[in-house]
């Protein structure tokens, strides 16, 4: 019964293999990666931008084209970097959007470096609030951050989906309690929106149904593959049933100084 497996139990080099087939690696669309962009006012052409938990670029490269300055993406897994770097390149903007292998615990930044942290679905993998506070430093006077995330639209919710995240990700929180946490961690909470359905359907588990049977045929007879898949086709059928108790908000914060 796949209900009775965990993400946490999977063999990350397999589910770095799915997602690398996919253009992104979380829920969101270049439209929403945009919106959250207009709320930020302190860049330039000699901004200096890094987006955490990058994947493939897909969001980076949005970014890229709506920004000036240099954008540095960060990811643990060097099929993503290469990927990410190949994607820049295919763009012609490898002289100001490169990738780098690193972890979100322990970045290469210098203190007071970045005009601008972005982190799409990927903050999880440290924590909201401990990425957010351990982040900080990294920010000019002034500077901005931009993570989506994980979050409840309701104070109670059915035990199943309930049950789910707390496996997955039991940081999950109601967006009320997220944006206390930001301001509580450092930050002015200058705007929070929640992501649009399509930004799962069409734009995360749509893509990975093209994938997933190529998938299985690769990897034919492997049950660690034909679980994975099974994990994944769960997820999105609970998402269609819960999706009013759950999605991804952005949170967007300043730095505050005082
Ligand atoms: N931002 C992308 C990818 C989100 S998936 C998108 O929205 O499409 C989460 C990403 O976090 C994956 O690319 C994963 O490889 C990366 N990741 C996981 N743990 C990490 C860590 N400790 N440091 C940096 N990146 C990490």
């Amino acid at each position: 019964m796949i209900e009775n497996h965990s993400i946490h139990e999977f063999d990350v080099h397999l589910i770095v293999e799915y997602f690398s087939k996919t253009k992104r690696q979380g829920p969101g669309s270049p439209e929403v990666t945009c919106k959250a962009l207009n709320f930020i006012d302190n860049l330039s052409a000699n901004s200096h931008i890094a987006d955490i938990g990058c994947g493939t670029g897909g969001q980076t490269m949005v970014l890229a084209g709506h920004t000036g300055g240099k954008i540095t993406g960060v990811d643990l897994f060097p099929t993503f970097v290469n990927l990410f770097n190949d994607n820049a390149k295919g763009l012609n903007l490898q002289k100001r959007v490169q990738c780098i292998v690193g972890s979100m615990d322990n970045l290469p930044f210098n203190d007071e470096e970045l005009d601008l942290i972005w982190c799409e679905g990927a903050i999880y993998n440290i924590g909201f609030e401990k990425g957010l506070l351990e982040w900080r430093k990294f920010l000019k006077k002034n500077g901005f951050i931009a993570v989506s995330e994980a979050s409840w639209f309701t104070e109670e919710r059915p035990e199943e989906i309930e049950k789910f995240w707390m496996d997955a990700y039991p940081g999950i929180d109601t967006v009320a309690n997220k944006v206390t946490q930001l301001q509580k961690s450092g930050y002015i909470p200058v705007a929070t929106f929640i992501l649009p359905d399509h930004c799962w359907t069409e734009h995360f588990y749509d893509p990975q149904g093209l994938i997933q049977e190529s998938f299985l045929r690769e990897h034919a007879g492997n049950k660690f593959a034909e679980e994975l898949i099974a994990y994944q086709r769960h997820e999105e059928q609970l998402y269609r049933q819960y999706n009013k108790y759950y999605g991804y908000a952005f949170y967007i914060g300043k730095k505050n100084d005082t």
